[in-house]
């Protein structure tokens, strides 16, 4: 079975031999420089995306170049890259005119690391890890270029330390904190339903 089939099956029969039908593919992780395998499970995720119409989502390597890379590998192989979600942003992109350059792209583009405010990066000691307030600055910075229908955002929680049980910020931090600093600071509550609801629900919508 090639890995496309491996993947189309997961979607329209199920998972692991269950009968759970997975809803999206990802999040496909990738490293800085990408390794051939890596190549090879894109290839395989944008065969089976062209096939589906399916929603797709990408971890980029830690390196400005690797979102840009990863899109043309997709593109090249046939995938959707309007309904692609590449994670991540925080801590891949910083220059503004990079940003709006890979916007341009077209995939969907995700902050998801809103609550980490931290000195240093471990996983990569050269990147300083922007604030929420920066990550906010970023979001009107791709809504005023127009990019407010392609903008999602998360947490990725990932630690327990994040946990409001073990003294983090929880999973409410987006809903409680983050949105009334976005309006606060001149977002719009259209643009907000706009990130927090219609782009994820367009994303997740198979065409
Ligand atoms: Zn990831």
């Amino acid at each position: 079975m090639s890995l496309t089939d491996i993947i189309v099956s997961e979607i329209e029969h199920g998972a692991d031999g269950t009968d759970i039908k997975c809803g999206v593919i990802g999040e496909i992780g990738t490293s800085w420089p990408i390794t051939e395998s890596e190549k090879r499970v894109l290839q395989a995720t944008a065969h089976a995306q062209a096939q589906l119409g399916c929603p797709v989502i990408i971890h980029p390597g830690r390196n400005t170049e690797a979102p840009f890379q990863v899109i043309r590998i997709l593109q090249e192989a046939g995938g959707d890259i309007s309904k692609t979600v590449m994670s991540h942003l925080d801590r891949t992109i910083f220059e503004s005119e990079k940003l709006l350059e890979f916007a341009k792209l077209g995939s969907y583009l995700e902050y998801d690391l809103f609550g980490t405010e931290m000195l240093n990066y471990p996983f990569n000691p050269d990147v300083d890890m922007p604030s929420d307030n920066e990550r906010i600055k970023r979001l009107r910075l791709l809504i005023g270029e127009g990019f407010e229908d392609r903008i999602v955002i998360a947490h990725d929680i990932h630690t327990k330390n994040r946990l409001t049980k073990f003294g983090g910020h929880g999973y409410s931090h987006i809903l409680t904190n983050i949105v009334p600093k976005m309006l606060q600071r001149g977002i719009t509550q259209h643009a907000v339903d706009n990130i927090l609801v219609e782009n994820p629900k367009r994303w997740l919508t198979f065409k």
